[in-house]
């Protein structure tokens, strides 16, 4: 498989959206599963206390496993936390336990409690530029957000440059969006200035439907460039692959939804090396 290029530094995605079931943890699983394939060195940091995205990585998260709530709450370094993907070529996980669920109320009376995330991933050795963290850097960075507009959201967006919308091609598929756009606005004039809605990424499309062709028409009219070409099409495959602790990517590569994700993974690599 043709590698994409390495971006000079890492990149730091926030992939949200406060609507469940939109495809968060689906696309960042197999998006950064499909960046990996195509050469880059990723890291998932696993910010929902539901722990899918560590589910579908197949990496321990078993209560008491220290994660992100260690990270966030008790200060512990990546380093000390995180897993490698068994099944994943180059791929790390910071896994979350459903200890996180605690984390949003815990980190009120934190210090800097908006920023606990991004300083631990700014002093990760491997984050940086090619020339501060060398070739071992991290390619890419995809936090899943749980689907919610708080404490630990707001770190996310506080720690990422660019934010991975995935919006399901469904009725009331804008719907809330308002809101998720005014948080980011909020969240770069006062906490971030760098933050910038990069991607969007339409999931669940069913190219037979009109409704799903009338939505995707008005998200692109809407976001323009920052849609992705690629949508992933609603399929049995992507769906099933979490409950074998594998992504659509080695569960069956050649499925509709994996090579989407890879094609997906693709113009988010070449995107970037263009900007
Ligand atoms: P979120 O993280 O936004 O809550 P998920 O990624 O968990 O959403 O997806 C919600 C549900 O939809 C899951 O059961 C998932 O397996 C399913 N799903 C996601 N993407 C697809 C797809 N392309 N085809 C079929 N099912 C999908
Ligand atoms: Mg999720």
């Amino acid at each position: 498989r043709e590698p994409a290029p390495r971006p000079q530094a890492t990149r730091v995605f926030v992939v949200a959206n406060q609507k469940g079931g939109v495809g968060k943890t689906t696309s960042a699983v197999n998006i950064a599963a499909a960046l990996s394939e195509l050469g880059q060195r990723v890291l998932v940091v696993d910010l929902d206390p539901q722990g899918n995205a560590s589910t579908a990585l197949n990496v321990e998260h078993r209560q008491g496993t220290p994660g992100t709530y260690e990270v966030l709450v008790d200060g512990l370094t990546l380093a000390e936390v995180i897993q490698s993907c068994p099944d994943c070529e180059s791929l790390d996980v910071v896994p979350a336990t459903i200890d996180l669920a605690g984390a949003e109320i815990e980190l009120v009376s934190v210090v800097a409690r908006e920023g606990r995330l991004k300083k631990a991933i700014l002093a990760h050795p491997w984050v940086g530029t090619a020339a501060s963290a060398g070739e071992d850097r991290y390619d890419y960075v995809l936090i899943d957000c749980p689907p919610s507009l708080g404490l630990l959201t707001l770190n996310a967006l506080v720690a990422g440059a660019e934010m991975l919308i995935p919006i399901q091609a469904e009725y009331y598929a804008l719907e809330g969006l308002g809101q998720l756009l005014s948080t980011v606005d909020m969240v770069r004039a006062h906490l971030n200035p760098e933050l910038a809605v990069s991607t969007i990424v339409l999931t669940m499309y069913d190219a037979r439907t009109r409704l799903a062709a009338g939505v995707a028409q008005e998200v692109r009219e809407h976001f323009g460039d920052q849609v992705l070409k690629t949508a992933i099409p609603r399929s049995v495959r992507v769906s099933e692959a979490p409950s074998y602790g594998q992504t659509v990517m080695t569960y069956d590569p050649g499925s509709p939804g994996a090579l989407s994700y890879l094609e997906a993974a693709r113009e988010i690599a070449t995107k970037g090396s263009l900007s």
